[in-house]
């Protein structure tokens, strides 16, 4: 177990908190707030306690001079400014005096928000290789450090990773619910228990697989990745929607799990026809599943236990595909079916089709998520202290 944000006395010392500020901002204008809202319960929670906080994130990705100016996180000071109840600063340098000044006048209860990490990018990857002397002078800022930066907990960073090294350190509330949800729901011993696979990469998601489908009673394949499956069987499917690098992996995992794997029987074709699996062509592409499958899915789902979903089952994008991928989160919500999602498109599907509310957890990861349903030890959170 990781320590927590509950675990230290923060009064009067100084904590540099590392938070998921990674919005999307065009001309200065921020385009979605979740994670800033997202950050809030920590950062009030130390507010509240009366300690020093810093504010590490880094926002975009920052590879020439030119990038800097528009991956300033200077309109998430402003933002934070308007939520917090409390004085707000704005650090420009992301070392040097100016910022060792702000520091030291820094009040308890006030926050300081620091530039973009990533400006330490240009011109050596400082950041993002987890430099030493980096990390080093960003921990000597402060005295606890907490890390709740979810969504970078996969990368080794020197803003999370680096300086946890140096400092007494814990997870933040979001950071805590996100591994608390995923845990649970992973090692929960409840039957049956239902993993749906969609999307289009497969290639990425092949780790994932290979756990879940050791820990599920059914993996249902649905969205693009179903025809690299598909054409493993040498069914014939159009090439050029074929992930060849994965086409052996299909095969073996078909033939060990013959019972386990669900693919569908009918698609909804880019020209909108339905089709059976038989009568499909080489020259069709299935960009939703159909009818028939809905219904096995359906049925299938609604008498799980629990459920994990990563990818969409179509191109829920456009109005005339989101079919297969409503229905399935239809039957979930109705059944009240404990359901985790996971992956950065299946969470704006869920949040588009309007069932944000309707589950057990949306996990704000991508990358990270992945990587731990995977079974892969994030190093954000590793480098924690425990309890
Ligand atoms: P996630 O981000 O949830 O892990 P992916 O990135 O793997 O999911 O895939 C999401 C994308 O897959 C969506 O943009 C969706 O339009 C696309 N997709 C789903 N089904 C199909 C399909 N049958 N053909 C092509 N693209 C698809
Ligand atoms: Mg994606």
């Amino acid at each position: 177990m990781k320590k927590t944000i509950k675990d230290y006395d923060f009064e009067s010392k100084t904590v540099i908190i590392r938070c998921d500020l990674n919005v999307p901002i065009n001309n200065g204008i921020i385009q979605d707030k979740t994670r800033i809202n997202a950050s809030l319960k920590s950062i009030n929670y130390l507010v509240s306690h009366n300690a020093k906080i810093i504010i590490l994130s880094h926002l975009g990705k920052v590879k020439s001079e030119e990038d800097k100016k528009e991956n300033t996180l200077f309109p998430v000071y402003l933002e934070l400014k308007k939520l917090l109840n409390t004085n707000v600063y704005f650090s420009e340098e992301t070392r040097g005096e100016e910022l060792e000044k702000l520091v030291s006048n820094l009040k308890s209860s006030e926050v300081l928000l620091i530039e973009n990490t990533r400006y330490e990018d240009v011109p050596n990857k400082l950041e993002s290789s987890c430099d030493d002397e980096l990390s080093k002078y960003w921990a000597s800022l402060g005295d606890i450090f907490i890390n709740d930066a979810y969504g970078t907990s996969h990368r080794i960073h020197a803003s999370n990773v680096g300086i946890s090294k140096y400092l007494p350190s814990a997870i933040g509330f979001l950071v805590e619910e996100e591994i608390t949800k995923l845990d649970n729901i992973i090692e929960e011993d409840t039957h049956p228990f239902t993993v749906v696979m969609g999307g289009k990469k497969i290639a990425d998601k092949i780790p994932l697989i290979e756990n879940l489908i050791t820990k599920c009673d059914k993996l249902l394949v649905g969205g693009g990745m179903c025809f690299t499956f598909l054409a493993s069987l040498n069914i014939p499917v159009r090439e050029d929607i074929v992930d060849s690098s994965s086409v052996e992996f299909c095969q073996k995992i078909l033939a060990k799990y013959p019972e386990k794997i669900i693919l569908p029987v009918d698609f909804v074709t880019k020209e909108k026809e339905i089709k059976d699996l038989s009568s499909l062509t080489k020259e069709d592409i299935g960009y939703d599943i159909g009818p028939k499958t809905i219904k096995i899915f359906q049925d299938i789902l609604s008498s799980s236990s629990r459920v994990i979903i990563n990818g969409p089952m179509g191109v829920f994008e456009e109005e005339y595909f989101k079919t297969g991928t409503e229905s399935i989160y239809h039957a979930l919500k109705e059944n009240h079916i404990k359901t985790l999602i996971g992956g950065g498109d299946s969470a704006s599907s869920v949040n588009k089709l309007g069932y944000a509310s309707s589950f057990y957890h949306i996990s704000t990861g991508g990358g990270a998520t992945l990587e731990y349903l995977s079974g892969t030890k994030l190093p954000g959170i590793d480098s924690i202290n425990d309890k």
